[in-house]
């Protein structure tokens, strides 16, 4: 179902907050006041909440924490309406708000016209939860803003992947809090802290009123609730950082933030299995689980009516699609697709499953809704790449022929302390095959430098690897060790940081010199370009007018021509033919042909 914009009508002013504002809609004074003498904390066996007495008017700030040791936000709504007389979960002396009428499960208008600012840090899978956020946000009455200043509330949906992704955010939140100050106002906005590092840290980040709602990626929908809660009787903060088994948010039709852009997301599964010893993902985004393939196929069908060109399909391990939505097809295994993995030398770390519909089905099923929309998907696992998955990106014309390999080291032992499942040799005759079915696959993939104990020979293992396979693109990092996974358990973080951004600049000047190379030879050929920017641009004395991605997902610019007037008509969206002329280890520039 398509997201309705259902708001409600304008009847307050921008600088009240939530609070003030909810107040005033309902008529209602919702602070709770209760007797509870000084200061007081109340050990709930189900939910957390801490009840301390500021003032002497009996003002009390309390705290509400939903997470996978208690019941679920749902039991918590349902008790609300349950009230006294229904079988609570939670203690309705410390937790029923008085009479509350908007924190029902139904279509009611929660927002009513205010109106949310949000900033996105980290991957693309947070810039296609954003877009979730705001279908869930629309459809509950409020109005998203892009400046922070006529904010009610704020969002950071945030990364936790390095510890400097999470510094950046303290950094922002610190920043929040002395804006917050200086409104001096009654009524500041309230801070809403989402994504993997509100799923990390849970209530640390309530601590120091930083924030007001802490809520994890699989909690999206509780987030208009949440901000009444916060706004009204959870002064101290509310958090909702329950894991889901099967939240996919499958019946959201995602409302993209920027309507003009010619790329869109759909993500098609949700979490990961893997373990990866390096890897929080995890311990945030919870276990693997896909959207039926029928919902993904309308997504697509939607994004074509609304004119996107290409759409990036995304997940944890985007590749282990598995949907079981069907018994038939998860029951009768000789429906399905396998088990899903490469040829030989892959293993999983959990027993591998049969049955369900596979990603092989899933591609075959999309590529056919609009055969002019090209298709791309991140980020894969190396083992589950079958054959046949190989051969239908070969023979389909709109998957694009790049394919992301992440390999992360080049070095077995290496490879073994971080559970990656395969070897550098199961790695390369993947490789080979790939090069195989898919003569002019361009390849890409994601290094991790200096993990726990790496030797000067396990460094050099990498760097040998990457000159022998010759990649297109890289993603190269310095080991960031992360509580909780298995290497902070099991391995010491022993590489120095000096040695860590030695052998970072390494791989980075090893990926430059053979890219620039494989590059060059690219001089003279044809490339299909996706035009994403008409902006023209002059950089060392060259001139360009418009700039777009190939089909292997390099930028690629092109050419300023007076003397052809066909250029001066292509628009953004537009795919054209243009040869390359010059190439960087990072892009090509190129003369137009002609459009397609
Ligand atoms: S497959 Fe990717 S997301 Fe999953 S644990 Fe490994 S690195 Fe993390």
């Amino acid at each position: 179902m398509l997201p309705t914009r259902r708001l409600g009508p304008q009847l307050h002013s921008n600088k009240k907050n939530l609070h003030g504002f909810i107040k005033s809609k309902m008529g209602l004074d919702l602070k709770v006041r209760c007797g509870m003498a000084s200061t007081t904390t109340v050990a709930q066996p189900t939910t957390t909440t801490t009840t301390t007495t500021t003032t002497q008017q009996d003002k009390v700030k309390r705290r509400l924490v939903f997470d996978n040791r208690t019941p679920s936000f749902q039991d918590f709504l349902m008790q609300q309406q349950l009230g006294s007389t229904g079988t609570a979960t939670v203690d309705p002396s410390q937790s029923r708000p008085d009479q509350v009428p908007y924190l029902s499960t139904s279509s009611q208008l929660l927002g009513q016209g205010a109106k949310y600012f949000i900033e996105v840090y980290g991957c693309q899978m947070n810039v296609n939860d954003t877009e979730i956020l705001n279908s869930i946000m629309l459809n509950s009455g409020y109005e998203r803003t892009l400046n922070m200043e006529e904010a009610n509330v704020v969002f950071l949906v945030t990364c936790a992947i390095r510890e400097s992704a999470e510094t950046r955010i303290w950094e922002r939140l610190k920043y929040l809090r002395h804006y917050r100050t200086k409104l001096n106002s009654e009524t500041p906005p309230v801070i809403g802290v989402l994504g993997c590092m509100a799923e990390r840290l849970k209530t640390k980040i309530l601590d120091g009123r930083l924030a007001d709602v802490v809520c994890g990626p699989d909690g999206y929908r509780s987030i208009p609730h949440l901000i009444s809660l916060a706004s009204t009787e959870y002064q101290n903060g509310v958090a909702n950082v329950m894991l889901s088994a099967d939240e996919t948010y499958t019946d959201i039709m995602p409302v993209r933030l920027d309507k003009n852009d010619v790329s869109g997301w759909i993500s098609i599964m949700r979490g990961c299995n893997n373990m990866c010893s390096f890897c929080i993902v995890p311990f945030t985004r919870g276990i693997e689980r896909s959207r039926p393939i029928d919902s993904i196929v309308n997504e697509m069908r939607y994004l074509s009516e609304q004119g996107v060109k290409e759409v990036t399909l995304l997940g944890q391990n985007v590749n282990s699609y598995r949907d079981t939505s069907e018994s038939k097809y998860y029951v009768n295994q000789e429906n399905s697709s396998g088990s899903g993995l490469s040829n030989d030398g892959f293993k999983t770390i959990y027993k591998a499953k049969d049955g369900g519909r596979r990603f092989t089905e899933l591609l075959d099923k999309i590529s056919l809704v609009d055969p002019n929309m090209r298709i791309r998907f991140t980020s894969p696992h190396p083992k589950n790449f079958p054959t046949e998955l190989l051969h239908l990106i070969a023979e389909r014309p709109n998957l694009c022929k790049s394919i992301h390999l992440p390999i992360q080291s080049g070095s077995n032992t290496v490879l073994e302390r971080m559970r990656r499942g395969y070897t550098r040799e199961a790695y390369l005759r993947l490789v080979e095959e790939m090069r195989r079915i898919i003569p002019n696959v361009w390849i890409s993939s994601d290094f991790i430098t200096g993990f726990c104990e790496e030797t000067e020979q396990e460094h050099q293992d990498t760097v040998s690897l990457m000159k022998q396979v010759q990649y297109d693109m890289a993603f190269m990092f310095a080991y960031s060790m992360r509580e909780k996974t298995h290497a902070h358990r099991r391995y010491q973080d022993n590489v120095e940081d000096s040695v860590k951004s030695r052998r970072l600049a390494e791989i980075i000047a090893t990926f430059h010199e053979t890219a620039a190379t494989k590059n060059k030879s690219l001089v003279g050929t044809e490339q299909m370009v996706l035009i994403d920017s008409t902006t023209s641009k002059s950089k060392r004395g060259v001139a360009t007018r418009l700039s777009g991605r190939t089909d292997g997902g390099h930028k690629m610019f092109i050419l300023d021509q007076d003397d052809n007037d066909a250029l001066s008509k292509v628009a953004k969206g537009d795919m054209i033919r243009a040869q390359v002329e010059k190439t960087t280890s990072a892009s090509l520039t190129g003369r137009f042909i002609s459009t397609v």
